[in-house]
């Protein structure tokens, strides 16, 4: 390859990997203003990893941490259901 093709090669390079590090800290720091949407998501399947969501037996108290909601089948503990319940994120 001539070297008068690596300089621009180079910087085009360079203007690319700069394009795409700007994209990705648009991505990381939300959308952009203006692109704000006020409906909220769909509720299932919901990723609740970031949510604290438990099972709670009512009877004893054990808890279940809950990691994904959606195909969720309520499952019972001491013979009654375990009541869902979400707390704020410790995260
Ligand atoms: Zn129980």
């Amino acid at each position: 390859m001539p070297k008068w093709v690596l300089y621009p090669g180079a910087i085009v390079l360079g203007y690319v990997v700069w394009r795409l590090g700007i994209s990705t800290l648009r991505a990381l720091a939300g959308p952009a203003p203006g692109t704000l949407d006020t409906e909220k998501p769909p509720d299932e399947p919901e990723d609740v990893e970031d949510l604290d969501v438990f099972l709670v037996c009512g009877e004893c108290g054990t808890e279940f941490k809950v990691s994904r909601l959606g195909e969720l089948q309520i499952p019972r503990h001491c013979g009654e259901k375990m009541f869902v319940e979400r707390r704020p994120g410790t995260v």
